[in-house]
């Protein structure tokens, strides 16, 4: 999470939402399982699943940040009530707070009051998602829960739904707790002017109790798509064709296939390495999973990240952590 200032409210900082850990985990799964893996099929569909979440969850970010009010706003919060309840996006006011779930859905879509579905046409197949309000007020009752152990003040904690797909048509009338994302501005309004007379929150308070609480999270993928690490593709992987670069002695890493020439071709594999396999590994682990014969060539590019290190000769061990925050 990156955060600087808003150009259109002075004083309120906007959030820049990194790739989630498990998106980055999927990505550098899917280019590195071989050919037969028996899980592929399902393993696209979560990494698809996810990345959609991800677009959705900066969408909503994007309208947040032109808020004109003053506020503070936190993401991706994991709060220690009934198990771990995940937040995507949660808005301090003066007078109330505001807990978002954005739902990421494109096509033909409705609200059935009676059942609580959401349903979605799309390429003439019909999906019925579980209740984004249930959801969101969910996790606004457990933050109501938790507020009132840390303080005797009482806490208005509202709850939205937000379908924050551009390619969403929405063909029925949505309950209060649900809209289009473009329509947050006028949600906003609408509470400002119900809770106005409302005690004023201390936000910095609120945000700093509600920081103590969260707690990282790391979805243990490994065990959803299991691997023996020897079967993972090795070498440095194109991105974009998901084919194995030939490297060049004295040339930077480029792929023949789709001229593909990013710098970040190596970091992106020794990501990978991070990722599924060891954060800590052997200098000489590292540079055998990668398939670079040269070695002066493979610590000259390594050394242009600063990456820690400790032990010595073939004992020496990298510390990829920091790089994973990139
Ligand atoms: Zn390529």
């Amino acid at each position: 999470m990156t955060n600087f200032t808003n150009p259109y409210k002075k004083g309120v900082i906007i959030i820049i939402r990194k790739k989630p850990y498990a998106l980055q985990y999927l990505e550098a799964l899917s280019r590195r399982v071989p050919e037969d893996y028996k899980l592929t099929k399902e393993l696209m569909n979560e990494l698809r699943n996810r990345e959609s979440g991800y677009i959705g969850e900066k969408n909503m970010d994007f309208y947040v940040a032109r808020l004109p009010f003053q506020h503070t706003y936190l993401i991706d919060l994991y709060l220690p009530s009934l198990g771990l309840t995940q937040i995507d996006g949660l808005l301090i006011f003066e007078q109330f707070i505001l807990v978002l779930e954005s739902k990421h859905i494109s096509g033909v879509v409705s609200y059935n009051p009676s059942t609580r579905h959401l349903i979605r046409e799309y390429a003439n197949q019909v999906t019925h998602f579980s209740d984004p309000i249930a959801q969101a007020e969910f996790a606004a009752v457990q933050v109501q829960k938790m507020l009132s152990k840390v303080t005797d003040k009482e806490i208005v904690v509202e709850h939205l739904a937000l379908l924050t797909s551009k390619h969403c048509v929405v063909t029925s009338e949505l309950p209060e707790n649900i809209c289009r994302v473009e329509h947050l501005y006028q949600k906003v309004m609408s509470y400002l002017v119900k809770h106005k007379d409302k005690l004023i929150l201390n936000e910095s308070e609120i945000k700093a109790s509600l920081l103590q609480l969260n707690r990282p999270f790391e979805n243990n993928l490994s065990n959803a798509f299991p691997i023996d690490p020897q079967n993972l593709r090795k070498g440095i992987i194109c991105p974009l064709c998901k084919k194995i670069v030939k490297q060049i002695p004295y040339k930077i890493y480029q792929c023949n296939s789709c001229d593909n020439s990013e710098d970040n071709l190596f970091l992106l594999a020794i990501k990978d390495y991070a990722l599924l396999i060891d954060k800590q590994p052997i200098n000489l682990h590292l540079r055998q999973f990668l398939q670079i014969p040269c070695r002066s060539k493979f610590r000259r590019t390594l050394q242009k990240y600063n990456v820690p290190k400790t032990g010595h000769s073939h004992a020496t061990r990298v510390n990829l952590t920091q790089l994973l925050k990139l």
